[in-house]
């Protein structure tokens, strides 16, 4: 669950303090899909910076997504399944040095005690469990794609642009491959599986986002989206147009200017849905009987109502 952030003190160090509350300025894939679930889920991670617990599959992702980065360092004949696996656990210690707080996610519970005797697995146990769950993942890759022929232009591509209207979109692309005519190909690597047909829509939507900002970054419509989703084996590939990424950009603009209207008005409603199991804000959420944190930005004082009119 996550916590209230407590005000400053004066005399407390800058960098111990909490940053400062601030409208939105840019838009992300994630947290456009945030607001499209759910707008308070948006409010408490983008305006309130509310902490959220680390999940093991998220952590796994990012570890999984490191590992096929940084397979691409060697020469395209080294790159093997072995090599790949053999990467997964110095890319989880490496994780840990930046991030110790991911030690929580295999608490110790007194091991010596519980474990090896058909009781509850131990600490040691479960890190290697969910570590074999990563190599799995990985090993699953190779039989999607064959790393041997692909060259990436880019990896872990930070991409970022402002539209006509001042929006600034940004996010991270997975890999970039181009072809040697110069058609662009975006791929994105997903942990989960392949989401079922009516919800296959809201996975291309990211790729979309990503496939504008490179058009206006570049020049060029990207010939063709991928998804490799290493949790069911499926690859889903979509080839855009001008019209998709001119809606997806009418979309986007709707959608900053909800956000907008929320951001001044400080009315942001929650929508309770499947993302709800997961929210590490139910105890601050009113469906949940919670009450969210004083909102940190100005909003407009209730316009006085006339005596004669609030009868
Ligand atoms: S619990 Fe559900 S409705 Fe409430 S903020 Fe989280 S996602 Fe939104």
């Amino acid at each position: 669950m996550g916590t209230t952030t407590e005000p400053a003190e004066p005399s407390e160090p800058a960098a111990s303090r909490p940053p400062a509350a601030r409208p939105p300025s840019s838009l992300s894939p994630s947290r456009a899909s945030d607001f499209m679930q759910c707008p308070l889920l948006y409010r408490f991670r983008v305006i309130d910076k509310l902490p959220e617990k680390p999940s093991p599959a998220a952590t796994r992702g990012t570890v999984v997504h490191s590992v096929l980065e940084r397979l691409f360092d060697v020469p395209a004949g080294e790159r093997t399944a072995a090599l790949a696996r053999s990467l997964v656990t110095p890319e989880w210690e490496r994780l840990l040095a930046a991030r110790p707080e991911l030690a929580e996610l295999f608490p110790d519970h007194g091991d010596s005690a519980s474990g090896g005797d058909g009781g509850e697995q131990t600490a040691g146990e479960r890190l290697a469990q969910w570590l074999q769950g990563a190599e799995a993942l990985v090993e699953r890759w190779f039989s999607l794609e064959d790393p041997t022929r692909l060259e990436p232009a880019e990896r872990e591509l930070y991409v970022e642009t402002t539209l006509d209207s001042g929006l600034v979109l940004r996010g991270y692309v997975d890999r970039l491959d181009v072809a040697p005519t110069g058609e662009l190909r975006v791929v994105d690597y997903k942990t989960g599986k392949a989401p079922r047909p009516e919800f296959a829509a809201e996975a291309l939507f990211q790729m979309k986002f990503y496939a504008l900002v490179l058009w206006r970054l570049r020049g060029t419509v990207p010939r063709r989206l991928q998804l490799v989703y290493l949790g069911s084996g499926d690859v889903v590939t979509y080839d855009p147009g001008e019209h998709d990424l001119r809606s997806t950009e009418r979309k986007l603009l709707a959608l900053w200017d909800a956000i907008r209207r929320a951001t001044e008005t400080g009315d942001w409603r929650p929508r309770p849905g499947r993302l709800c199991d997961w929210c590490d804000h139910q105890q601050f959420c009113p469906e949940f009987g919670g009450t969210p944190p004083v909102y940190p930005l100005p909003v407009p004082a209730p316009r006085a109502v006339p005596v004669d009119q609030a009868r």
